[in-house]
């Protein structure tokens, strides 16, 4: 083989110098890459730790708003109680304005609070469900009764419904349940002008114990643009910044139902169409309770089945619940939407002999509502038998002397509950099957039975306590007395009574106050109790004011026999009449008369008292003990210059005097207080020394009369 020619080499040559150099570009690459790579990783790094930080801003940051918002709470709570409570003393018109409007948006404040605070818990994944078990149909009633009497002062239906395939006995969360429900039917109604608001509970799934249950609330409102269906579940976006404005409200609420709807495994939607109305959807995971006991139906039930029952409503979706209810139970229902086609119903089932047994009105439906129709049939059907069941708004809920007059024998608040409806067509129907007002609903008032009244007295004043309590008690009722409406709210809850016999001007809580607070109760919870205003504040406009509160009935004091016997027999039917007078249960002494002219009118007196001369001598006794606390009471007041002291005081004299027949004593307290409320004390400082010397007067001869002591303090 003979040497490499030059050629060969110089392209060897040239070949490892390429290769040299393509090295040195592949190491330059290498490093390059290297060097992106490095810069990659820095970056990547610094990107976590960014997002690291600022998830911990913002967890921080909710964390912040849960603390503040709680600490915000604490105060808010304290300015409402507060409020609340000033509320409850003696105010006038202007200072009570100006509190309300405090209270209100103390309300207000503390919902949005409630919101934030909710909201910047589930942010700061925070918020745990609390499974419990819980009665559906229970809370769903719960839920939305509430919320009635804004509907109602809309003239809105509102309604609500469980099919009845769905279980009543479930596990879960029910108050953040009650939560999602409130805040979907509270904007249904805000958003709703004129309709209604149904709310619906359907089974969608059932797999062993577990259930998936599809909630809807439709409404017939303003409905909500198609770009703004789903805008409106992001937190504080509203749909309509002018309807919202109108109607207020933080925008948090949807995003927070739909993250607790989220929680409990379901989805929230919706479906609307502007101006025709909108239904939200919800779809929750339940449990249901293995083995519940099954609630054993009334033993009446049995009796019901085949009942013909006339169901008249103008509303067509609380037709169809109500008609589907009643079919539930095996009664015939025939329904009517108005009261001509009503009346006609009833002649048809004359004509046809096939009569009904009972009739379910609509309270408020237009041209002729329930209760014209009530007389319309009472005139009309010559079967008096036909029971009538009353649907009202708890505004419109009649006195027990309207449901007497149109012989209604109950009445039920909407939204009306399954269980409600049930009790009330036994209680009309079977009335003998009924153990009296203890099976009686919540929502639910009956005209049935004579019996003895249980009766609370909520009087401040001794005298008149013991007045009321000897004359109820001598009439055969049970008689139970409170010191102001604080006590009788209380008494209220621990106890169970026919009729409350309520005084107007009362320490702390008033009567128009408690009056207010039992009303705004039952609207929530349902029912009626008859409540007879016992005042000394006698003029038309109070009698007005007492009824205007939701007081059904007005005596005024002091209390004459015959006036409370008929408030009281024209409140509850049936009530015993009072025995005849007893004969005293010892002779009337034959005091020496003293001379000049006495401080009372005897034979008035023992009008008053019955002709009971130990009623005279218990009540004379117990004025005898407190009239000097009383005008020291009156004395104080005019020293201090105290006019609102000086008005309970002069008025609970005048209370006081008028119940033992002595008109200048009351005259003079009637003066007295009369300046008192006109701001002069002057004249009331005048008036003074003769209310002083009437009430002694009236103190010694009463002593003299029933044969006391006379003490020397007054
Ligand atoms: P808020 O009611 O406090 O504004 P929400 O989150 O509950 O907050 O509602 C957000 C918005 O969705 C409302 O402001 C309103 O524009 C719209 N919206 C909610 N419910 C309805 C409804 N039933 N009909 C019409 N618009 C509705």
């Amino acid at each position: 083989m003979g040497k490499p020619e030059p050629d060969d080499r110089g392209q060897r040559l040239l070949a490892e110098e390429n290769l040299l150099r393509a090295r040195a570009e592949a190491e330059s690459a290498k490093r390059e890459l290297e060097e992106t790579n490095r810069q990659l990783e820095l970056a990547i790094a610094h990107a976590n730790q960014m997002t690291a930080r600022a998830e911990m801003a913002s967890a921080a940051k909710s964390e912040f708003l849960a603390k503040m918002s709680h600490e915000i709470r604490t105060p808010m709570n304290a300015i409402v109680g507060m409020t609340e409570l000033t509320l409850d003393t003696a105010l006038n018109g202007e200072q009570r304005e100006y509190l309300e409007i405090v209270r209100s948006s103390a309300n207000a404040l503390l919902l949005l609070i409630n919101d934030i605070l909710d909201f910047s818990k589930i942010e700061a994944g925070k918020l745990r469900l609390t499974p419990v078990d819980f009665a559906l149909r229970q809370t769903l009633h719960q839920a939305i009764s509430p919320l009635a009497v804004q509907a109602h002062a809309k003239g809105l239906e509102l309604a609500g419904l469980v099919r009845s395939d769905v279980p009543d006995a479930l596990v879960g969360d029910c108050s953040r349940l009650n939560q999602i429900l409130i805040n979907l039917v509270g904007n249904a109604i805000k958003f709703t002008q004129a309709g209604e608001v149904i709310v619906l509970v359907e089974m969608q799934k059932r797999c062993g114990s577990e259930v998936q249950l599809h909630f809807s609330v439709r409404d017939t409102g303003c409905g909500i643009a198609p770009d703004k269906q789903e805008v409106i579940f992001d937190a504080f976006a509203q749909a309509d910044g002018y309807i919202t404005r109108k109607h207020g409200g933080t925008g948090l609420g949807l995003a927070i139902c739909r993250e607790l709807v989220d929680m409990m495994g379901g989805q929230l939607w919706v479906e609307s169409k502007l101006g025709q109305g909108s239904t939200f959807h919800f779809a929750v995971n339940l449990q249901a309770v293995e083995n519940a006991p099954v609630e054993t139906p009334p033993k009446e039930l049995s009796r019901l089945a085949g009942i013909r029952v006339l169901l008249v409503d103008d509303n067509a979706t609380t037709r169809q619940i109500l008609e589907e209810m009643l079919t539930g139970w095996n009664m015939r229902p025939t329904c009517a939407d108005c009261g001509p086609a009503a009346l006609e119903a009833i002649w048809r089932s004359n004509e046809t002999h096939d009569t009904f047994d009972l009739a379910i009105l609509d309270a408020g439906m237009p041209d002729m509502d329930g209760f014209a129709l009530a007389k319309a049939i009472r005139r009309k059907d010559e079967r008096a038998g036909m029971k009538i069941i009353m649907l009202t708004s708890a505004k419109e809920a009649p006195t027990a002397q309207r449901r007497k007059e149109l012989g209604i024998s109950s009445h039920l608040i909407k939204p009306i509950s399954r269980s409600g409806l049930l009790k009330a067509i036994v209680t009309a129907v079977c009335p003998a099957e009924t153990d009296g007002k203890a099976d009686e609903p919540a929502g639910m008032t009956s005209t049935t039975g004579p019996r003895a009244l249980q009766i609370l007295v909520a009087e401040d004043n001794p005298v008149n306590q013991t007045l009321a309590r000897c004359l109820l008690e001598k009439w055969g009722h049970k008689v139970t007395v409170v010191g102001d409406g604080l006590e009788a709210l209380t008494a209220l809850k621990d106890g169970h009574f026919d009729v409350i016999l309520m005084d107007v001007q009362m320490p702390g809580m008033d009567g128009l106050e408690t009056t207010v607070r039992i009303r705004r109760q039952e609207a929530l919870g349902g029912g009626h109790m008859p409540i007879i205003a016992l005042t000394a504040h006698a003029t038309q406009q109070d009698r007005a004011l007492c009824l205007e509160t939701g007081m059904d009935a007005y005596v005024p004091k002091p209390i004459r026999r015959e006036e409370l016997l008929k408030a009281l027999g024209d409140i509850i039917p049936a009530t015993p009449a009072p025995a005849s007078p007893a004969a005293p249960a010892a002779a009337a002494p034959d005091p020496q008369e003293p001379p000049g002219e006495e401080p009372f009118n005897k034979a008035e007196l023992m009008a008053m008292m019955g002709d009971d001369m130990d009623l005279l001598r218990e009540a004379g006794a117990l004025f005898i003990e407190t009239c000097p606390a009383m005008l020291a009471e009156i004395q104080d007041a005019l020293k201090a210059g105290d006019g609102q002291a000086l008005i309970r005081a002069a008025h609970s004299l005048k209370g006081c005097v008028g119940n033992f027949a002595a008109t200048k004593a009351l005259e003079a307290a009637f003066r007295l207080e009369s300046a008192a409320r006109g701001g002069n004390l002057k004249e009331a400082q005048e008036s003074w020394p003769e209310v002083k010397m009437e009430t002694t007067r009236l103190k010694e001869a009463l002593t003299r009369l029933i044969g006391g002591e006379v003490s020397c303090d007054c």
